[in-house]
């Protein structure tokens, strides 16, 4: 099958093409899926897309137009596809809906320590010859409360890696996960973990419910200095509000491996130009907060399986017309 594999680099390239074996005949490109890039699938029967790519009514439409019958996403989020539209032109979308729950939460769990013990700020301190441990001082996460919005796969594994801390797990999902409760965690409602939680991380996708679900509301109730945790979806926290709450002070520290505004930004060397987003730019000036570009599902094993996965579904759909997971309006296997 020809596959139009879009957002490329140079790693995707290595892991896709040993899965692939020479089978597809995948066409590489580093730009993005969107409007203006949708000609470049020239005789395609299928697309291969992350995150970033926008595959809105208007961009299905123009890949229906050109014939193309799959869109085999290269994660588990589906956020940026309207699934309707591909409905109704009879596209199948499929995902990867599991390659390493661990990349994402041990990646979560580097953000919480490296902020609690402001490894950022030592590592630049001890480079300049600088020992001081003034302003460096954390807390023993051993007995917190580390409240967890979203207990799926990656929740689950924040829940043992954080009950292993011995640390108290507070948990809010409108679907509880049986597996979390025997790992210690308590469900709670969303007002209740706000409310008593030394951490909150999030680990629910992006849907109208959970689009700014940290709001100024939320923030609010929150303990003072409570230390936050997105590695979601941007667009599940107001960024502009968690602004407001690290200025007065109710945000005591912020991690964050994905933003609202993202698609200009991340997985791009922009170290020559200057940031455009006022908003990114001001979230850079505070000493408590620490950004990585989207890197959490970044590791050799999660790149294997995301590459192995994509191939099956694309192979899959070539034998018998139907993707090994599909993702639906109706349905998500
Ligand atoms: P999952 O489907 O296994 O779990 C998601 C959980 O969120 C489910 O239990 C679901 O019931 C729950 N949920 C849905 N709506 C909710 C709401 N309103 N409030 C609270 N919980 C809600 O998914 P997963 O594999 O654990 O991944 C979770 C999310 O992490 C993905 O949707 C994706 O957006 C994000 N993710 C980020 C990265 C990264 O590199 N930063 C990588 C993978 C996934």
């Amino acid at each position: 099958m020809r596959v139009a594999v879009f957002s490329t680099k140079s790693y995707d390239k290595t892991y896709i093409d040993a899965a692939n074996a020479g089978h597809h005949q995948l066409v590489y490109l580093e730009s993005r899926l969107d409007e203006t890039t949708v000609s470049t699938v020239a005789g395609a029967e299928a697309v291969s897309v992350f995150v970033n790519d926008v595959l809105d009514a208007r961009v299905i439409a123009l890949l229906s137009e050109r014939q193309v019958k799959l869109i085999a996403l290269r994660c588990a989020g589906f956020n940026n596809v309207d699934l309707e539209a591909a409905r109704l032109h009879g596209i199948t979308v499929a995902r990867v809906p599991e390659y390493s729950p661990h990349s994402v939460a041990e990646h979560a769990v580097a953000l919480m320590l490296s902020l609690n013990r402001k490894i950022h700020r030592a590592s630049a301190r001890v480079r300049e010859g600088n020992f001081s441990l003034e302003g460096l001082m954390g807390f023993d996460l051993y007995g917190k409360t580390i409240g967890l919005i979203g207990t799926g796969k990656i929740g689950l594994c924040v829940t043992k890696i954080m009950a292993g801390f011995g640390c108290r797990i507070l948990a809010f999902d409108p679907v509880p996960n049986q597996q979390c409760i025997e790992a210690g965690a308590r469900y709670v409602s969303l007002q209740e973990l706000l409310r008593n939680s030394d951490i909150i991380s999030l680990h629910c996708p992006l849907t109208p419910q959970t689009h700014h679900l940290i709001d100024e509301h939320a923030i609010a109730v929150m303990k003072a200095g409570v230390m936050l945790i997105n590695i979601s979806r941007g667009a599940v926290i107001d960024t502009r509000a968690i602004i407001q709450g690290l200025k007065s002070g109710v945000i005591g520290s912020l991690g964050l491996d994905v933003y609202e505004e993202e698609e200009n930004l991340f997985f791009r060397d922009l170290s020559s130009t200057v940031i455009h987003d006022d908003v990114f730019a001001r979230l850079l000036t505070f000493p408590n907060v620490i950004i990585t570009g989207h890197q959490a599902f970044f590791t050799h094993e999660a790149l294997t399986e995301i590459a192995n996965t994509t191939i099956a579904n694309i192979s899959a759909y070539e034998q018998t017309g139907n993707a090994s997971y599909p993702v639906s309006s109706d349905r998500i296997v």
